[in-house]
């Protein structure tokens, strides 16, 4: 089966770096699918899960936004932040989320309401994406 090389890198590490069969990735302008020998691409991500996809087994991993690029068959992914399903502490994100939340909704004089909702975005990607894969599990 035809293969791609798949990199994920943020500041603090290689997160993944493998041969996949597909991609999924949370692209800015919408879902976005991957296949080998696709053609140039350079996108930015929003926070979301990406499904990486290697001999019938997929992979999950919760991003905080960053860029995407397709070229000559090897897909780099530049992650805020990337953190794999089964490495998701979900009471931290959980907690995370509630203060978000809490932010959002509060009336305090000088909220950074952006700075709010991008925390938001995050923790509620970590949350899915943790919890889908419990959910898998069970299956
Ligand atoms: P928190 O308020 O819990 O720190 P945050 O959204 O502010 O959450 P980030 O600044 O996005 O955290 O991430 C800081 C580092 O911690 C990154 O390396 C990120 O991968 C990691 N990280 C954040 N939340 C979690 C989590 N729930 N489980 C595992 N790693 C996490």
């Amino acid at each position: 089966m035809a293969t791609m090389r798949l990199d994920i890198v943020t500041a603090e590490k290689l997160v993944y770096s493998d041969e996949v069969s597909s991609v999924v990735a949370p692209g800015a302008e919408g879902q976005l699918g991957i296949l080998p020998n696709h053609a140039p691409l350079l996108t930015s991500l929003k926070p979301g899960e990406l499904k990486v996809s290697k001999e019938g087994e997929e992979t999950n991993i919760a991003v905080s936004g960053g860029f995407l690029e397709v070229l000559k068959n090897v897909v780099t992914i530049l992650a805020d932040t990337a953190e794999r399903a089964e490495d998701i502490d979900v009471e931290r994100a959980e907690a995370a989320l509630k203060r978000a939340q809490e932010k959002v909704n509060s009336s305090e004089s000088d909220l950074d309401l952006e700075r709010a909702i991008r925390a938001l975005k995050r923790s509620q990607a970590r949350v899915f994406v943790s919890k889908r894969k419990r959910s898998s599990k069970v299956k």
